[in-house]
C-alpha cells in the first residue's frame, strides 16, 4: 500500500487539466476551466476545474474532487488501480504488498481494540471503569460494545504496535509532531470502536476524561472509514429491524448503548448532526420507517432539518419524538426506563408536523413579521425536497395555521425575493446566505480564521456545523486536504463549490459584503439567544421560580439593549 507521501506526490505531479481534457472539452473561464459534465446530462457548462487547487466540482450534480476520484468515476475503478495508472504516468514508484491493504488495516484495528478492551481492565483504567459505571453502563453491555481505554500517556500505542507505525497512520491513530515523532491521537480517553454494518471495526471514538476538548474525538477519513457513510451501531440494529422495519436515530455512542442496554436494539447514531445522504440510502437498506429521537436543542437545529431532508428523499417516513426539555436519550432511558421511553418513540409525530412546529414555537404566528419569517423559511426549505406530496402537504398545513388560503401560501412561497447585495442563487449555484459568505472569504484565505473566531462561535453556524468545527479544529494552518479529510461527502461538495464559485457580488463590494455577512451573522445570534431566553422565562414562569424570572428578564433587557446598539 502507498504511504500518504507518494500520494501527495502523485497528486501534485499529475497534470489534471491534462488529464481531464482527455474526456471533457475544457474552456477557460476566470480562474477555472468549464465544460459539460461528464456524470449528467448537463445543458450548460456546469462542470468546473481548477488546476491550482486541484480540485474538480460539478455544480449541477455535486460530483467533485481530487485527480484520484476523477479517474474513479469516470473509468470506474477503485482507487488501488487509479493510483496504479497514475503513478505509472507521473513516474512516481510505489511499493506493492501482496495481502490486501484493507485486510491488513482490518486486523490491526482487531488488535488495537483488544489493546484498549486491557487497558480498560487493568489497574491503569480504574478511572475509565468509574465513569462507566456511574453512567450505568454494565459489564455485559460494555463487553458488547467493546468499550476500552486509551491510556494517559503520549505514545503507549505507538510504542507497543512499533512495527505498524505507518498503517496507524493510515488508520488515523498515531499523528505526528512538526519533527516528525509519532504519538498517539487518543489519550486518556474511554473508547468506542466502530463498525461497519457487516461488524468489522473500520474506526474509534474516544471520550475525554480530563477537560481535554473536545469531548468527543473522531479519527479522520481513512481507507476503512468515511465520515457521514456510517451509523454507529448498524450492526447490532440491523438484526432488530427485520419486524418493525423501524430504526430509532439518536446522536450520540452512549445514547445507543443506554438504549441497547435497556432490550430496545433497532437504535443507531448518526455520529454528527446532519444526517447525510449517503447514511440515508444506507437506511433505506435496512428499514422504510425511521424515528429520530433527539434533544429539543438539536432536533430544530437547521442542519437536523436538512438531515432530515435527505431521509425524506429517499423515501423513508420519517417520525420524529419529542423528549422532554433537558433530556437526551441516554439520560432519558436512565430515569425513566425501558417503557417510557417506547411510549416517546410510540408518539413520535411525522417529520412535516414536527417541521411547521418548531417554526410556530420560533416565531410568533399573529404579527405580520412572524408570518413573513414562518414563510422565508419555508421558501429556503421546501426546495430541499424532492418530494411533491410532502412539499404540499406542508403547504396544506401551513395555510392552516398561518389561517390563509393554499394558493397564497403556494404563491408567497414560491416568488419570494431577496434584497441587497445577496441576491438570489441561480440554478446549482450555491444559495449565498451569510454562512456560504463567510466561508466563502475564509477558504479563499480572504478572511484569517482567528478573526472569525474572535467575532462567532462553531454554534453560530447552524446550516454548516460540521464544517464550522472542522475548520475551528485546524485554526489558521489549515489545508484544503485537511478540512476536506475530515468532512462527510456532503459537505465536502459544500466545500468545493465555495473554493470554485463566482460570489454574487462585483469585486468592488468585496469589502462591504464581508462585513454585511459578519453582521448578520452576529444579528441572527442575538435572534437565538433572546428565543431561547424566552423559552427560559416561560419555563421558570410555569415552575414558579420567580427570583430566576426576574434574573432572566434582566438577561433579557441586557440583551435587547446590547442587540439595538
Ligand atoms: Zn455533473
Amino acid at each position: 500500500m502507498a504511504g500518504r507521501d507518494e500520494i501527495e506526490l502523485i497528486r501534485e505531479r499529475a497534470d489534471m487539466l491534462e488529464i481531464v481534457s482527455r474526456y471533457v472539452n475544457l474552456k477557460k473561464a476566470g480562474k477555472n476551466y468549464i465544460g459539460l459534465c461528464p456524470f449528467h446530462q448537463d445543458k450548460t457548462p456546469s462542470f468546473t476545474v481548477n488546476p491550482d487547487k486541484k480540485l474538480f466540482h460539478c455544480f449541477g450534480c455535486n460530483e467533485g474532487g481530487d485527480i484520484f476520484q476523477f479517474l474513479m468515476k469516470i473509468e470506474r475503478i477503485d482507487f488501488s488501480e487509479a493510483l496504479a495508472r497514475l503513478a505509472a504516468q507521473t513516474g512516481v514508484p510505489i511499493r506493492r504488498e501482496r495481502a490486501s491493504p484493507l485486510q491488513k488495516l482490518k486486523e490491526l484495528n482487531e488488535r488495537v481494540c483488544v489493546y484498549f478492551q486491557t487497558n480498560l481492565v487493568s489497574p491503569a483504567g480504574q478511572r475509565a471503569r468509574d465513569y462507566l459505571k456511574q453512567r450505568g453502563f454494565s459489564q455485559e453491555i460494555i463487553e458488547k460494545f467493546r468499550l476500552g481505554y486509551a491510556l494517559a500517556r503520549w505514545d503507549d500505542l505507538v510504542k507497543r504496535f512499533s512495527d505498524s507505525l505507518e498503517a496507524l497512520e493510515t488508520l488515523g491513530l498515531a499523528l505526528r509532531t512538526k519533527d516528525g515523532s509519532p504519538y498517539d491521537r487518543f489519550r486518556d480517553r474511554v473508547i468506542f470502536p466502530i463498525w461497519s454494518p457487516t461488524g468489522e471495526i473500520i474506526g474509534f471514538a474516544g471520550r475525554s476524561l480530563s477537560d481535554e476538548e473536545p469531548k468527543y474525538l473522531n479519527i479522520s477519513n481513512t481507507p476503512l472509514f468515511e465520515k457521514g457513510t456510517v451509523l454507529y451501531g448498524l450492526n447490532f440494529a440491523r438484526h432488530a429491524v427485520r419486524d418493525s422495519q423501524t430504526l430509532v436515530i439518536v446522536e450520540g455512542y452512549t445514547d445507543v448503548i443506554s438504549a441497547h442496554q435497556a432490550g430496545i436494539e433497532n437504535v443507531v447514531a448518526g455520529m454528527g448532526t446532519a444526517l447525510t445522504i449517503n447514511q440515508a440510502h444506507l437506511i433505506r437498506r435496512y428499514a422504510s420507517r425511521v424515528i429520530l429521537a433527539y434533544d429539543c436543542d438539536a432536533a430544530g437545529r437547521a442542519a437536523t432539518l436538512r438531515g432530515m431532508a435527505n431521509l425524506r428523499n429517499v423515501e423513508l417516513d420519517v417520525f420524529v419524538a419529542l423528549l422532554p426539555i433537558d433530556h437526551d436519550p441516554d439520560s432519558f432511558v436512565r430515569a425513566h426506563g425501558r417503557e417510557a421511553f417506547l411510549q416517546i418513540l410510540h408518539r413520535a409525530v411525522p417529520f412535516h408536523e414536527f417541521y411547521l412546529q418548531s417554526l410556530l414555537e420560533d416565531h410568533p404566528v399573529e404579527t405580520v413579521v412572524g408570518k413573513e419569517k414562518i414563510l422565508q423559511n419555508v421558501r429556503e426549505f421546501l426546495p430541499t425536497l424532492a418530494s411533491m406530496a410532502v412539499r404540499y402537504e406542508i403547504i396544506r398545513e401551513l395555510g392552516r395555521v398561518l389561517n390563509l388560503p393554499e394558493e397564497d401560501v403556494a404563491r408567497a412561497v414560491k416568488s419570494g425575493k431577496r434584497v441587497g447585495i445577496m441576491a438570489a442563487p441561480g440554478v446549482g449555484e450555491p444559495a449565498w446566505g451569510p454562512e456560504e459568505h463567510l466561508l466563502y472569504f475564509v477558504l479563499q484565505r480572504d478572511l484569517p480564521l482567528s478573526q472569525l473566531r474572535a467575532q462567532l462561535d462553531i454554534q453560530d453556524f447552524t446550516r454548516y456545523p460540521e464544517i464550522a468545527r472542522v475548520l475551528w479544529e485546524l485554526g489558521d494552518e489549515w489545508t484544503v486536504e485537511q478540512v476536506l479529510d475530515r468532512l462527510s461527502a456532503e459537505d465536502q461538495g459544500v466545500v468545493r463549490r465555495l473554493l470554485l464559485s463566482q460570489p454574487p457580488w462585483r469585486e468592488s463590494d468585496r469589502g462591504r459584503a464581508r462585513e454585511e455577512a459578519l453582521a448578520r451573522m452576529r444579528r441572527e445570534r442575538v435572534a437565538r439567544r433572546l428565543a431561547r431566553l424566552r423559552e427560559e422565562v416561560r419555563a421558570a414562569e410555569q415552575a414558579g421560580d420567580r427570583e430566576r424570572v426576574w434574573q432572566l428578564q434582566e438577561e433579557l433587557v441586557q440583551l435587547l439593549q446590547g442587540g439595538r446598539r
